[in-house]
């Protein structure tokens, strides 16, 4: 069970060691909504993306009770927040990653001193192996998203939302396992149940989505996107993720690789900001014109930073 009560635990377990994040205004795309827009910027997390906040409440949780060795899969960000939060409070790290994650997030958790498994051609793969070697070596595992104290860790966000804009209409989140969507709704709702939650994702390969649609945990081809971030499976053995999006969610988003590619460019442009493809899909659903029917003010999350450079540098100029 995830309660507003476990979230106020995990914001007292990770103070000292998560920043408040900011939450800024973007003037252009409030012209292109039509409402006030804010900018909810989990970009400037040390390793880049808001995983942070789950993997150390889940992290100080456990050391708290002489846990010693963790062990996750991950599609990159979770796994490289795991690996700082375990260096952080002397446990050992293992990641274990598909063949689909970019080299630039493979190469910072293995700079974070973690072991990283490359194993398979999805994330299911990866989660079967970490789930393995829990087991033979010892260890807990901690899930990307669904487990209680990563997606109290998340809902963090939505704590510092609320505080920073009573007010605040709807938030749109990146959506992918729903660890982050679970636990900002469960917060935001928790304090004002007339917020409007929308989770936006990726045209192709949304598991949640499908998931959602079919009314039970599904399974979906993983195919390359912009969005790395949003890939993978939501588990069919779901326990937490999928049941709590069902119910707090509000609308579902889905947006197409040019859409995506747009949001980047405009984050660059026109924020300053360089997002990764899977924290460009609110701004992109912004830019879509999607979000325009809503009213009152909105908060978008930009979840992570951690794209290749490369890959930015070619968006920008091609734009
Ligand atoms: C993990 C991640 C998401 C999606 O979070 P879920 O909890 O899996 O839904 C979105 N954006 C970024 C940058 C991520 O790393």
């Amino acid at each position: 069970m995830s309660t507003l009560a476990h979230v106020y635990r995990a914001r007292q377990r990770i103070a000292g060691r998560i920043c408040r994040t900011p939450l800024v205004a973007s003037p252009a795309l409030a012209r292109m909504v039509g409402a006030p827009v804010y900018l909810k910027l989990e970009t400037v997390h040390p390793t880049g993306s808001f995983k942070l906040r789950g993997a150390t409440n889940a992290l100080v949780a456990l050391a708290e009770q002489g846990v010693k060795r963790v062990v996750t899969a991950s599609t990159g960000n979770h796994g490289r927040a795991l690996a700082y939060a375990a260096r952080a409070l002397g446990m050992e790290a293992t990641v274990c990653l598909s063949a689909l994650v970019p080299q630039n997030k493979v190469d910072a958790i293995a700079a974070l001193g973690a072991r990283v498994v490359i194993v398979g051609n999805g994330q299911d793969d990866a989660q079967a192996e970490a789930l393995r070697l829990a087991r033979e070596r010892g260890g807990a595992c901690v899930p990307p998203f669904d487990d209680p104290l990563v997606i109290a860790g998340q809902a963090t966000i939505g704590l510092e939302i609320l505080e920073a804009l009573p007010d605040v209409a709807t938030i749109v989140v990146p959506l992918s396992g729903g660890g982050l969507f679970s636990g900002v709704a469960l917060a935001a709702k928790g304090i004002q149940p007339q917020v409007r939650m929308i989770g936006a994702t990726m045209e192709r390969g949304a598991a949640m989505h499908a998931s959602l649609a079919a009314g039970k945990p599904v399974s979906v081809d993983e195919v390359k996107t912009l969005a790395d971030s949003l890939g993978g499976g939501i588990g069919l053995d779901n326990r937490h993720t999928f049941m709590l999006t069902r119910a707090l969610i509000d609308r579902v988003l889905l947006l197409d690789e040019a859409a995506i590619a747009r949001g980047i460019v405009h984050a660059y442009r026109e924020e300053r900001l360089v997002v990764e493809g899977a924290a460009a899909v609110g701004m992109a659903a912004a830019l879509e014109r999607m979000l325009s029917a809503e009213r009152g003010a909105l908060v978008i999350i930009v979840s992570g930073c951690n794209i290749d450079i490369e890959l930015h540098r070619h968006l920008i100029g091609a734009a």
